[in-house]
């Protein structure tokens, strides 16, 4: 059986950036990472291509390109785990023993949970920010939108980037208001009953849904969508809890897709019983099997689930693989940061960072940046600062460009508490 100290389980932005810090902290170490794809994708990227500030070509890569040196690039995709034995099932048949693994495999776009979405997604006016392939048709539409119905959806929790649905939603209105297409309905419809989940932000955002004459529906969800005859229907569920079938006209379409683990997480043994992968939410490593770790979109943690969170994750587990190949015990934690950029109009962003249990996790002192408002400061981030921080900081395991990360003292050496 071919083996490695450590295998990776997608290349994504979890994987690629653990292998980095694994590889930074110890070089020589047998890292191999299992990734089906050529290519790697800067999603966070991709609000902005549907708005027309970015390329598509900008937020793509070589995945060849990106692996870290030192580490072994395994085309392919893995298809089963066998975390008694050590030892990963390919989907071509082979068989990759370890004596670390990191699952870091993404979550699933369901859009074929919603009859006549697939069939019609980047025709028929229906688009989303979600894919590669459909972000420039966002851009596309909503310059050609000049009057009609503009339909925005946001599926149930957790979603990858919760903040996203309404990104989209809040640039293209800007382009609209601006251009004077007072004509142009915007809805939104939310399945949840919120806005967004931490209520320090709420505030700034209302002011925008005020501004652009958003018509805010939570309880809202898109159940189907017929593209040639520009309908969607939504179940809505009133305050008594009782469910009735909406359906709505669109002349424009943007729809968030549901989403869940991988299905070969969730019939995998690693799977908690919501099929994310089941990990401890400080150590990030796997609640069962000890030699496991978990980390990214298709972990159990609680965090939003973004690349943010990634970038703090990724020294976390390093350090803790080390310490168990080391025969040390586990010390680094991850207090549960993850950020979303909320791009309230082109040139200012309301920049959510927060932790476990909606604990506000700011990087910036408050009177350069207040995240609880939107600033130019935050847009600048995210158009210029951010993306070289993920390929050049993150994706490289240089973390002093991509943030600190915390190791709680060993437990011997915790000064006693008077
Ligand atoms: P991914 O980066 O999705 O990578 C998973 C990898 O696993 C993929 O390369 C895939 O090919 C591979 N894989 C899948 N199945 C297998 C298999 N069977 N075997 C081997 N490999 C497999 N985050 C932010 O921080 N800020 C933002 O502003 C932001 N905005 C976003 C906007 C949009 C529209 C979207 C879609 C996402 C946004 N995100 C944002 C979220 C961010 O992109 C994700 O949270 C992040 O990419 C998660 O990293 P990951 O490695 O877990 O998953």
């Amino acid at each position: 059986l071919e083996s490695c100290d450590v295998l990776i389980v997608g290349g994504g932005s979890a994987g690629i950036a653990t292998a980095a810090s694994l590889l930074r902290r110890r070089p020589g170490l047998d890292v191999r990472i299992v990734e089906p794809s050529e290519h790697h994708y800067y999603q966070p990227g991709w609000t902005m291509v549907g708005a027309g500030v970015f390329t598509p070509e900008r937020t793509r890569r070589r995945t060849e390109d990106l692996i870290p040196q030192g580490a072994q690039w395994v085309r392919g995709s893995v298809a089963a785990f066998d975390p008694i034995h050590d030892r990963v099932e390919l989907t071509d048949g082979r068989w990759i023993g370890y004596r670390m693994l990191v699952a870091a495999p993404g979550l699933k776009l369901d859009w074929g949970a919603i009859p006549g979405l697939a069939e019609t997604l980047g025709r028929n006016n229906v688009t989303s920010n979600y894919g590669y392939e459909t972000a420039p048709y966002t851009w596309k539409l909503v310059q050609a939108m000049q009057s009609g119905r503009a339909i925005f959806t946001q599926p149930p929790m957790p979603i990858k980037c919760a903040g996203a649905p309404q990104k989209a939603m809040y640039l293209s209105a800007n382009l609209w208001r601006d251009h004077g297409r007072n004509d142009i309905e915007i809805e939104f419809h939310n399945a949840g009953p919120v806005l967004f989940g931490v209520k320090d932000y709420v505030p700034a955002l209302m002011e925008y849904v005020r501004k652009y004459r958003i018509d805010l529906n939570f309880g809202s969800k898109l159940v189907a969508v017929d593209g040639p005859a520009r309908t969607a229907t939504f179940a809505v569920t009133n305050a008594d809890g009782e469910v009735s079938q909406v359906r709505r006209e669109f002349d424009f379409l943007h729809v968030c897709p549901p989403q869940t683990a991988p299905d070969f997480i969730r019939e995998s043994p690693l799977a908690a019983e919501s099929g994310w992968i089941e990990v401890d939410d400080a150590t990030l490593r796997h609640k069962r099997f000890e030699n496991v770790f978990g980390l990214g979109d298709a972990c159990s943690a609680p965090n939003a689930k973004t690349a943010a969170a990634a970038r703090k994750q990724a020294p976390v587990v390093a350090e803790n693989i080390l310490s168990l190949l080391d025969g040390q015990p586990i010390r680094a934690v991850y207090d549960g940061y993850g950020s979303c950029p909320l791009t309230v109009e082109r040139g200012k962003i309301v920049l959510a960072e927060f932790g476990y249990g909606g604990k506000l996790l700011p990087s910036f002192p408050k009177w350069m940046l207040d995240g609880t408002k939107p600033t130019r400061l935050a847009w600048h981030l995210k158009a210029q600062a951010l993306p070289e921080i993920y390929w050049l900081g993150m994706l490289r395991g240089r973390e002093w460009l991509a943030g600190p990360h915390h190791i709680e003292p060993a437990p011997q050496l915790r000064p006693a508490v008077a």
